[in-house]
């Protein structure tokens, strides 16, 4: 077996998106020796990715700061385990590696939520974050008809982005309701910030059909979409087009979290009010602990670097506006909450477990997330339930009773790591 390298800081950061890069930052700058280590090949997250993290002033300025703090951004490198205590195994394109930490900040931040329904499985049937991601790598659009459908203010936001990318939008079918969106309104008259964005988005999508109380329920053609039909005001309607980008809303990266023995509360990591969770010396910051958004995420980050860097008085500065910002994220879960007819799109034969081929047939035969991983291999593809986990949920009310290591799938190389503990090459440090 190959020794690995290993990286030793006072304060290790998992994450680099917006939590984590201000988490790394505010620490740095209290002096602490830190670390990043995210999965993309480049800081920045879900929203702040590749394209953005080159052009936009404000993210490529912040990279330029951690790089002057001295925070080492190890970008494309994925937390599998913990080895020991203070230690925990990555994998990269350098093979593996052990990053051996003081205090730990976890900003893994989240994910989309899928549904299944007749047709999900086609070719260009795609998470609507999912397909903004390959658009921002470089995927051309523009021409192309498209339909998003789903739930959630990110269907707006890369509805809008790829309209600016010269895509068609023919529709956005939104499954909330005109009265619970009338109190997110409300809600959002409270936020002059977020008010502001919203009005920019409405008017970046004017003339863009906005339905609803309307979701998809089939998907339609022979190599790739080529239309979908829709729920609407009590019929069905069809609908052509190239792509349906689609997302329910999103649920939370908590499986790293889950692994190192932090307290879930409601589906999201527990935090006191320095975002401390139940784990001595790990802290989450940013999505994990609620759906919240980009500031609500920078803000946290911030709490969460200077309280891991003992800077509690300075932390508390920043409660107020973490206060005012989580009260919006708590009315995005209420308007964005699933409606139960969601519950119904799906077929016998429709596929659920995407990476396994399990229908949803053979799992309505079984009783539990357990049993069904033991009988028909359920969450136990690539993905390793990142999908079906939280559908299983939605539509059979399972939880998974336990995260198992490694988080992804890696190469025995790497396996063998997590096995023999910590066998560290000093001469190697990074
Ligand atoms: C697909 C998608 C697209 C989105 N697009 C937008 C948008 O256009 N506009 C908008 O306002 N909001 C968007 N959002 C919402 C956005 O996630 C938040 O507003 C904000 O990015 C949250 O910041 P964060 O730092 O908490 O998490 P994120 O930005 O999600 O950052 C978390 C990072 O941690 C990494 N990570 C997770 N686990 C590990 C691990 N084990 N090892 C190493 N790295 C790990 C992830 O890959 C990611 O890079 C999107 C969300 C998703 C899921």
């Amino acid at each position: 077996m190959t020794s690995a390298a290993k990286t030793e800081v006072d304060t290790l950061v998992v994450g680099g998106g917006p939590a984590g890069m201000w988490a790394a930052l505010s620490a740095a700058e209290c002096g602490m020796r830190v670390a990043v280590a995210d999965d993309n090949p480049e800081m920045g997250g879900q929203v702040w990715r590749a394209e953005l993290a080159k052009t936009a002033p404000e993210v490529a300025g912040l990279i330029q700061k951690l790089r002057e703090a001295g925070v080492q951004l190890l970008a494309g490198t994925q937390v599998v385990d913990q080895v020991a205590p203070g230690v925990l195994l990555a994998e990269g394109d350098g093979g593996a590696s052990y990053l051996g930490f003081g205090k730990l900040i976890l900003a893994t931040g989240a994910r989309e939520q899928f549904l299944p329904f007749p047709g999900w499985t086609l070719p260009r049937v795609i998470g609507a974050g999912g397909l903004q991601a390959l658009v921002k790598s470089g995927l051309p659009v523009r021409g192309k008809r498209l339909v998003l459908a789903g739930t959630g203010p990110l269907l707006l936001a890369v509805a809008a982005y790829l309209r600016a990318h010269g895509a068609e939008i023919a529709m956005i079918c939104e499954q909330a309701s005109r009265s619970a969106l009338a109190s997110f309104g409300a809600a959002l008259l409270r936020q002059p910030e977020k008010l502001l964005q919203a009005l920019s988005l409405r008017k970046a999508l004017t003339g863009i059909p906005l339905a609803l109380n309307c979701w998809v329920v089939a998907a339609h053609g022979t190599v790739a979409v080529e239309g979908i039909d829709i729920w609407h005001e009590g019929k069905v309607k069809r609908i052509a087009c190239e792509y349906l980008a689609c997302g329910f809303h999103l649920v939370p990266n908590t499986e790293l979290a889950t692994l190192l023995g932090c307290r879930l509360v409601n589906g999201y990591v527990e935090v006191d009010e320095f975002q401390r969770t139940s784990r001595p010396g790990i802290f989450c910051a940013g999505e994990p602990t609620g759906i919240g958004g980009l500031e609500l995420s920078v803000v946290e980050g911030k709490v969460a670097g200077l309280a891991a860097a003992g800077r509690e008085k300075a932390a508390r500065k920043f409660f107020r506006r973490r206060r005012m910002l989580g009260a919006f994220a708590r009315a995005m879960d209420r308007t964005f909450a699933l409606r139960p007819e969601l519950k119904n799109l799906v077929e016998a034969e429709t596929i659920v477990c995407r990476c396994e081929d399990v229908s949803y047939a053979q799992l309505e035969r079984e009783v539990s997330w357990r049993m069904a991983k033991l009988m028909t291999r359920c969450g136990m593809g690539p993905c390793q339930g990142r999908i079906c986990g939280p559908v299983t949920k939605f539509l059979l009310g399972w939880s998974p009773d336990s995260v198992r290591p490694p988080l992804f799938p890696v190469t025995v190389g790497t396996l063998a790591h997590s096995f023999s503990g910590c066998n560290v090459d000093d001469n190697q440090e990074r």
